[in-house]
């Protein structure tokens, strides 16, 4: 359930007209809901009632605003983090250190002093070389990191390929069969301290089998690790939790994922993490934009060509993913048509055939369910800038990005003098 519903005849964030926003803010425009996000963290949270000690950290790269990491700081989670750059953002957001864990297969030197003079709470690490450089590091410090052995428990989520990481041929974690040697080798160095395991097999997951499956491939490891003397105290499960994008699609729902994870893990004596970002922020969020005009094109549906596009919103270019769209005032009328941005690629399609609310020039309109993997995935394609967002909490708002626009990239940028 979100917080974007009509109101006599017109869409709200809560209890603000988005014809307000777009007219005080400019299009397009991510508008975000704190209830919603508030609502998803709760709901999630309450979902993992049966489970004695948790930990929950919330995915930074699914939507890194300062403002809705605070949201979320402020309701207990903490923050699963994949850069130096969303290290910083949580610390900015004031997410305590130690409730950050550092995830990726690609941390560099510079990232893990970094995280290690921040004193985050656990790396995360997938290989034994990146365990062996933080090793190193930490032992350069005279610090102890505490560490996860993330492992690939070679099973396929079923979701898109680009966002499936949970298979032998993906980059993330290691091998199944190798982890007890890394994990018996890593546990031998005095400056890492190897405290358990993690998984994560991918995001917008629509079935708990896949998940139930690799959840216990690492309970059998977890048992074959204690059985060889080896203190086992944390299990990260990651996140991947799928969200309905369509009205009336039905995924599972955080209670039934916290059912099973409750069952599955039952006796395992570890204190679990969680590491959701989709299902906390995917449906708290939509990119409201202006219809720029609609192109007739015979007698083939036209194209509806809106101010937001495929740098502002790439899931659709990048996954061939669906986004509800909606008239902010709709007439009741239907139309059938492409949805299109204004970029010089036809890659920039958000949806072709679409039945949607009839619109015309000027029109508002939203992408829904854009709350995560949305502002965030955003580039700067086509010299358009960056989009700004809007926090709403009940009748006020508040912009918490600015609006970038083309000038203030391109100052970064230099011409030589030799040029002339
Ligand atoms: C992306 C990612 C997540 C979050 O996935 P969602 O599908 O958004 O819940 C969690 N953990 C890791 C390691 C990730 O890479």
């Amino acid at each position: 359930m979100d917080h974007f519903e009509p109101k006599n005849g017109e869409l709200y964030a809560e209890n603000v007209p988005l014809a307000r926003i777009a007219e005080e803010v400019g299009t397009p425009v991510y508008v975000y809901s704190r209830a919603t996000l508030e609502r998803h963290a709760r709901v999630f949270r309450e979902a993992l009632d049966g489970v004695p000690r948790k930990h929950i950290a919330f995915a930074v790269k699914s939507n890194p605003n300062l403002a809705v990491l605070r949201v979320l700081g402020r309701q207990g989670y903490g923050a699963d983090v994949v850069s130096g750059g969303e290290m910083r953002r949580a610390l900015a957001a004031g997410i305590p250190a130690a409730e950050i864990v550092f995830s990726g297969v690609g941390k560099t030197a510079r990232e893990m002093a970094d995280a290690l003079d921040a004193r985050i709470g656990q790396f995360n690490v997938e290989s034994e070389e990146e365990g062996l450089e933080l090793a190193a590091i930490a032992e350069d410090k005279g610090l102890t990191a505490a560490c996860a052995l993330r492992v690939n428990p070679d099973i396929d989520a079923g979701t898109h390929e680009k966002i499936s990481t949970g298979k032998a041929d993906n980059k993330f974690g290691v091998p199944y069969d190798l982890a007890t040697g890394i994990y018996d080798r890593l546990s031998r160095l005095p400056s890492l301290q190897m405290r358990g395991l993690a998984v994560h097999i991918g995001s917008q997951l629509a079935d708990l089998a896949p998940l139930e499956q690799a959840f216990e491939k690492v309970g059998a490891l977890l048992a074959t690790l204690r059985a060889s003397g080896h203190e086992v105290t944390h299990v990260d499960l990651g996140g991947g939790l799928g969200v309905p994008y369509k009205a009336g699609e039905v995924l599972p729902s955080p209670a039934e994922y916290g059912a099973m994870v409750a069952r599955v893990t039952q006796g395992w004596n570890v204190e679990l993490m969680f590491e959701p970002g989709r299902v906390i922020a995917g449906n708290a969020g939509v990119l409201l934009t202006r219809v720029i005009r609609v192109k007739r094109n015979g007698n083939r549906p036209p194209f509806v060509v809106v101010d937001a596009a495929m740098n502002d919103l790439a899931r659709p270019a990048l996954y061939g993913a669906w986004h509800d769209f909606d008239a902010v005032r709709p007439t009741g009328e239907r139309m059938t048509a492409h949805i299109v941005g204004p970029i010089c690629e036809t890659g920039d399609t958000f949806a072709r055939d679409r039945e949607c609310d009839a619109l015309k020039a000027g029109d508002l309109a939203v992408f829904r369910t854009a709350g995560a993997y949305g502002a965030t995935m955003a580039s700067s394609y086509n010299s358009r800038g960056f989009v700004p967002e809007v926090l709403v909490d009940g009748d006020r708002y508040a912009v918490v990005a600015d609006r970038i626009p083309p000038e203030e990239i391109y100052a970064a940028e230099r011409v030589p003098e030799w040029l002339g």
